[in-house]
Parts: C-alpha cells; structure tokens; sequence
C-alpha cells in the first residue's frame, strides 16, 4: 500500500515533457545558401515528431506528422523520407496540443492567421499549429535540387513550381514564431501542407479554408543544433525583405 501511494505520488510530480523546438542551423544560415545537410532524419526523429523543413540541396519541402516525415519535391512528388538522408534546416517538436477550434469557411489565409492569434496568449513564446480538415483551396510552392556553388535562396525561389489545389482535404502543420527570433526561424507563420491522400504538398503561399480543426501548442524553449563548420555569410543589407520575397 505504501508503496502504491509513493508511486502516484511520484507520477504527479513528475515535470511535463519540455515543450522544446528543436532545429538545425538557422534561417539566416539557408537564406545565404548553407544547402549542405548536417543532420540525418533519424537524428532528426529523436526531437520531435511534427515540424517541417528542407533537404540536402534543397531538395524539396519537408513535412513532419504523427511521426511520419515526407519529402515534397519540385516535381511535385511526395515520398517519405529515408533516415539517412540529411536535412541543412529543419524545426521539429513533440506535439502535444493543448487546445482546439473549430473554423468554418471561407476563411482566407489572413482570417486564419487572425483566428491562430487569438491563441496566442504568451506573446513571447513561439507556436506550433496544426489545422486539418477540408480546404476550398491551398497554393503550394516546392523547389529543385541546387548544385554547388549554391545560390542564395532569395534566386533559388525564383524556379520554384507552385501549384493551386481546389477543394482538397489535408493538414497544415507550421509554426509562429516571435519577429525577435528572426535570425534563428522564419518570423510570423510558417506553414507547410500536405494532402489526405500524402500525394501533394509544398510550402504555403495561400489557402482558403473551408471546413477545419485547429490546434496548437505553445513552445518556451528553443534548441538549436550547430553545424561543425561556420556557415557561409553574405554581407545582405534587408534580410527583411529577402525574407518575405523566399517566404511569402
Ligand atoms: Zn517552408
């Protein structure tokens, strides 16, 4: 008996899982053409299950859910992703969401982020968000394999496809993170999507939402995986807006 109450009482106490983003590199490092992959997917793994990215190269969007990582190419295809394969720039976290809503369209991508705001409450904490369920439409961007020398990736979107898919079912993952972070990840949202089917997806540039479920999960800290060589540095006068033009 005794021992039965010392056991539930070390459950309670025991500390909640930390609510962590782990990531490799920075955004400022792939925005100046540091492509080469230092981490492996099975490295990747062990931090987290839900998050997105890219690949050695460049090679396509990466998109992580329920433990399931997936490559979205430049082609348009959409295969899982082998654990040796090397990621330069990937954000993952174990998602345990702490709350849902749900939102009925049309809700274009602004409105969606306005209803995401709402949630919120620790402004100076990054989010991660999950929104599923059944889009009017969403316009996905991927890009192609870069050789060496690499090219900034402010020139490596000016090749990327982009594709409009209409009344489609699937899930946005992404994350918001505090303009104080925007050396480290992208500020504001970020998100990628991929179909029900897990045979189209990208990066997002828009979505109209039609019937969804929301959820998220507030992150409080931040661990950033460093590669072993410095990374290449350009001397760029507005990042800012090189930013926007890569990600938006
Ligand atoms: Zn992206």
């Amino acid at each position: 008996m005794t021992l039965l109450v010392l056991v539930f009482l070390a459950a309670g106490c025991a500390p909640k899982p930390p609510a962590t983003v782990f990531q490799n590199s920075t955004i400022d490092a792939l925005l100046d053409g540091n492509y080469d992959g230092e981490l492996t997917f099975g490295e990747l793994k062990k931090h987290g299950d839900f998050g997105l990215g890219t690949f050695d190269a460049v090679d396509g969007e990466m998109l992580a859910l329920e433990g399931e990582f997936y490559q979205m190419r430049g082609d348009g295809s959409v295969s899982r992703v082998p654990d040796h394969v090397k990621t330069p720039f990937s954000a993952v976290v174990f998602y345990q969401p702490t709350g849902h809503e749900f939102i009925t369209g049309p809700v274009d991508y602004t409105g969606l982020q306005k209803r995401l705001d709402g949630h919120r409450t620790m402004e100076g904490h990054a989010y991660a968000f999950l929104v599923d369920g059944r889009f009017t439409s969403v316009k996905v961007r991927s890009v192609g394999k870069q050789k060496p020398p690499y090219p900034p990736l402010a020139d490596v979107v000016k090749t990327q496809s982009v594709w409009e898919l209409a009344d489609v079912e699937g899930t946005l993952v992404g994350f918001w993170f505090p303009p104080s972070m925007k050396h480290v990840n992208v500020p504001g949202y970020h998100f990628h999507f991929i179909t029900k089917d897990r045979k189209r997806g990208g990066h997002v540039l828009g979505v109209t939402v039609d019937r969804v479920k929301t959820s998220r999960q507030s992150l409080d800290a931040i661990h950033i995986a460093l590669p072993a060589q410095p990374p290449a540095t350009r001397a760029v006068s507005d990042r800012e807006s090189e930013l926007h033009k890569v990600e938006k």
